[in-house]
């Protein structure tokens, strides 16, 4: 397997620097991105947020982002990737370890690509989610490297045999500890607004999209841990995840226990527009 690493396409190697600050700091972004069929899924939304993490923390891309975009569809195409995602990290570079920045430090960028199968058994059956309070910083709408808070939640939802932790603070549901979080109630869906609480997921931009045009009625407004329970359907989204409906929560049941009609449409529409991507 090749992963681009700066300049070069280079076979994989586990070398990092002990200095890389985002080793030592977790200071660096990162952006995971779906690959089906071996094409690309919405890349330049990707590359877009990736910018949009690298300018909030005075990081400069070493690339710019058309050229980025070539090079990671060069990668998929060395690497013969057919289902899987790309893991691109850029970190602030590799420096003696003080906190402040660096000066005159060339930020380290990689990628490499990761075979990975859509969900689809889920997709159907739906899965169990366990709740968590949600302990991060106030800036989860920065796609950074610190992910321990998400990693804890993630733990424990293993342990608690379901598929993933819903987030909340007090009593308002964030987002979940590696996707978003929608609820449906009477026909009308709700999501956390893309504030600093959660990182503005592509896939959920793009099922916001796929409400819009299916003229589903859409609110990007805060719920309660309440409201959760007595949804009539929720579901999570996430890159290569795509849409999972939630029928369980903690020891709660949501809704009939089924997936719903809503997340059904929706997920339908999203397998419509990656095939339309693949066609053309
Ligand atoms: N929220 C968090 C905290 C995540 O880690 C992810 C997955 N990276 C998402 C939401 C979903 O984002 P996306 O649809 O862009 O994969």
């Amino acid at each position: 397997m090749k992963m681009l690493l700066n300049d070069s396409m280079i076979e994989r190697t586990n070398i990092v620097d002990i200095e890389d600050r985002g080793y030592q700091f977790g200071d660096g972004i990162y952006e995971v991105i779906g690959v089906y069929e071996g094409r690309t899924f919405l890349l330049d939304e990707h590359l877009q947020r990736l910018q949009r993490s690298a300018s909030e923390l005075r990081i400069s891309l070493p690339y710019t982002l058309e050229n980025l975009k070539a090079k990671l569809n060069e990668l998929v195409k060395v690497n013969e990737l057919n289902e899987g995602v790309i893991y691109l990290q850029v970190t602030r570079g590799t420096a003696e370890r003080w906190h402040q920045f660096p000066e005159n430090t060339r930020p380290n960028l990689v990628a490499y690509t990761k075979e990975e199968e859509v969900m689809t058994e889920l997709e159907e059956s739906g899965a169990k989610a366990v709740l968590t309070e949600d302990i991060r910083w106030l800036r989860c709408d920065i796609k950074t490297l610190n992910l321990l808070p998400n990693v804890l939640a993630k733990q424990k939802a293993i342990e608690n045999g379901a598929v993933e932790a819903i987030m909340h603070r007090g009593n308002i549901v964030t987002e979940g500890s590696a996707s978003n979080v929608f609820i449906v109630k009477d026909g009308t869906v709700y999501t956390h607004p893309a504030n600093n609480y959660i990182l503005n997921g592509i896939t959920r931009q793009k099922v916001l999209e796929i409400c819009r045009k299916n003229k589903i009625a859409v609110h990007e407004e805060t719920f309660t841990v309440d409201d959760l329970f007595q949804a009539d359907e929720v579901f999570i989204t996430a890159t290569k995840l795509d849409i999972i409906p939630i029928i369980q929560v903690n020891e709660r049941i949501i809704g009939n226990g089924k997936r719903g009609k809503v997340a059904e449409t929706l997920l339908q529409d999203f397998r419509a527009s990656i095939h339309h991507l693949v066609e053309n």
